[in-house]
């Protein structure tokens, strides 16, 4: 299959307003160039400097999402273009984007990164410090992020019974946040979903799914 044909394989199964963001890491810009000639738009990246190296070589017109654990000292090298940080996973580097933003006169979009896997490995806020960081008004204090909503990775496992549990749980706390304390009226996505698990994912309630192998094959890495 080509990178064409599996990314219109994907998106005939994403109900309409579920974002693809197409995680092209680890590929060289000539294959990224594959996928943005079908249409698409929106990539997602892990590495600060992988990305910041290849975005050159790339057209303009390219929304960069970051997805990956982001150093708190490297926000800065992305702040003039990012579109979206899904990976925010403590106050500090909440305060970071916002300061980097100011400073680029530019609102970044972000994701508070939610640990929702039954494993232990994963990254993330638990739902208590997120209910937390919101309650004290962090929203607020960060005029130049927009808290656009939430961002979980479950469990890596073949299990596609606990994945659904582990994103139902991410769905029911992403709405008691709407309803009990919203960031603003631009909490509205779900980034949850990844090759091996985004039909699971859309069925509870997902409006951005991360692929990356599904579309460009096995990374190697
Ligand atoms: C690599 C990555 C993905 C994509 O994973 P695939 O299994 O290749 O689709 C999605 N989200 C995050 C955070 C990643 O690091």
């Amino acid at each position: 299959m080509s990178i064409a044909q599996n990314i219109a394989r994907i998106r005939s199964t994403l109900p309409d307003g579920v974002t693809l963001v197409a995680v092209s890491k680890f590929h060289p810009s000539e294959i990224i160039r594959k996928a943005y000639d079908t249409g698409q738009r929106i990539f997602g990246e892990s590495r600060v400097q992988e990305l910041t190296a290849k975005r050159p070589l790339l057209p303009p017109d390219i929304e960069w999402h970051f997805i990956g654990t982001l150093q708190t000292n490297k926000v800065k090298q992305i702040a003039p273009f990012i579109c979206m940080i899904h990976s925010i996973d403590s106050a500090g580097l909440l305060k970071e984007v916002d300061r980097q933003a100011a400073k680029c006169h530019r609102t970044i979009r972000v994701l508070l990164e939610i640990h929702i896997a039954e494993e232990t490995s994963k990254h993330g806020f638990t739902m208590d410090e997120c209910r937390t960081l919101l309650r004290e008004g962090m929203a607020s204090a960060c005029p130049n992020v927009c808290i656009a909503g939430l961002m979980g990775m479950a469990t890596f496992t073949d299990s596609m019974e606990q994945v659904g549990r582990e994103f139902k749980r991410l769905r029911t706390f992403f709405e008691e946040i709407k309803n009990d304390c919203p960031p603003g009226e631009f909490f509205t996505e779900l980034s949850i979903g990844m090759s091996g698990d985004y039909l699971t994912a859309v069925a509870n309630g997902s409006t951005m799914v991360r692929i990356g192998s599904d579309i460009f094959g096995e990374r190697l890495y």
